[in-house]
């Protein structure tokens, strides 16, 4: 028999791990936005919309300081941050799209060095992930590999009722401990009908004939006439699940200062910019040309995995109107 959660005992549970001192954060309303945010008490998690910018920032922040640095009596001390202090955190009602990034992040931030603050953060995250029952015209993730029901990078996940609740499904051995340490709040429910998933925009693309097409196509005139008005904001990789460039900066003085990572983005003008003031893509197509040949290329052969989950964020606010999907299915006639 399923296990089940009513909507009022998930608040229980949210209130719960928080007087325990679990971070707790989960889709939330700011203003005429939802994003993921710490969450002061249940009643702040909003399941309805998908949020505006993506969970990545639970394991990758936009900015952090990776070192600090004092100069003192002509001493200098440089300091790590403590990654012990990172908090436990569960990451809750995430919708599959963004759910399954992580996974496919670990296999860079763990490649060639093991990065200790995002490897520390995930090893600290529960993710409660959640079936998804809407979809809008930018939503193509059954084109990628993903779907509204997709269960992997989920600890625990939660399939949406008729009638309100949740089937509650504990995906591995994090969500069995998560779920065995809140047995209290859930039911046995064998007759809850689920809630209709959602229907993306575009329902398949031949990924691999994408990948070949690109691997002959460097200097196709297409990258000219899909991006020479890319205005190079950086928003589709700011608010991508899977976008995960980041700069490294030293701040501050003779005195003291810190080394600080910061995200970065392949459509800046400024992202090859050599030393020499070369900047090998000196144009704009040739910067968007990178973010494709990055996500369903480059990502594809040295990972075996598509760096894109489908989740439309980069259509929704292009300010420009670029749309990744529809970029896709020209090469997929191709
Ligand atoms: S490339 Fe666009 S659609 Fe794909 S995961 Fe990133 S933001 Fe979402
Ligand atoms: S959001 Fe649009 S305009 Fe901005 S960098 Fe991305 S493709 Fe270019």
């Amino acid at each position: 028999m399923p296990k089940t959660i009513t909507e009022q005992n998930l608040h229980h549970l949210i209130d719960a791990l928080l007087a325990e001192g679990v971070r707790v954060i989960g889709p939330k309303r700011a203003d005429a936005l939802t994003i993921y945010a710490p969450l002061a008490n249940g009643e702040e998690l909003d399941l309805d919309q998908l949020p505006r910018r993506s969970a990545k920032e639970a394991f990758f922040p936009p900015c952090e300081t990776i070192l600090s640095f004092e100069k003192r009596d002509g001493k200098i001390t440089v300091s790590d941050p403590d990654l012990n202090r990172l908090p436990e955190t569960v990451l809750i009602g995430v919708r599959p799209c963004d759910a399954v990034a992580p996974g496919i992040l670990d296999a860079v931030f763990s490649w060639d060095y093991d990065d200790p603050f995002y490897l520390e953060r995930r090893k600290r995250t529960t993710i409660i992930g959640i079936a998804c029952t809407s979809a809008d015209d930018a939503c193509f993730c059954t084109a990628v590999g993903c779907s509204p029901d997709a269960r992997k990078g989920s600890d625990l996940f939660l399939v949406p009722l008729q009638g309100g609740g949740f089937v509650v499904e504990a995906m591995d051995g994090k969500g069995s401990a998560l779920k065995a340490r809140y047995e209290a709040l859930l039911a046995t429910s064998g007759s809850a009908q689920p809630l209709p998933l959602a229907v993306p925009a575009v329902d398949s693309l031949d990924l691999e004939k994408i990948r070949t097409w690109l691997a002959g196509n460097f200097e196709h005139p297409l990258w000219q006439e899909i991006a020479s008005r890319c205005a190079g904001c950086g928003a589709c990789a700011f608010l991508c699940p899977a976008c995960h460039c980041f700069d490294i900066v030293d701040e501050g003085g003779e005195a003291g200062g810190c080394r600080r990572k910061h995200w970065d983005a392949c459509g800046f003008g400024k992202f090859t910019m050599h030393a020499s003031a070369h900047n090998p893509r000196d144009v704009q197509p040739q910067r968007y040309r990178n973010r494709i040949m990055h996500k369903f290329k480059y990502y594809a052969d040295k990972f075996n995995q598509t760096l894109c989950t489908g989740c439309g964020r980069c259509i929704r606010w292009c300010p420009v109107g670029i749309d990744i999907k529809a970029v896709l299915d020209e090469i997929n006639k191709k």
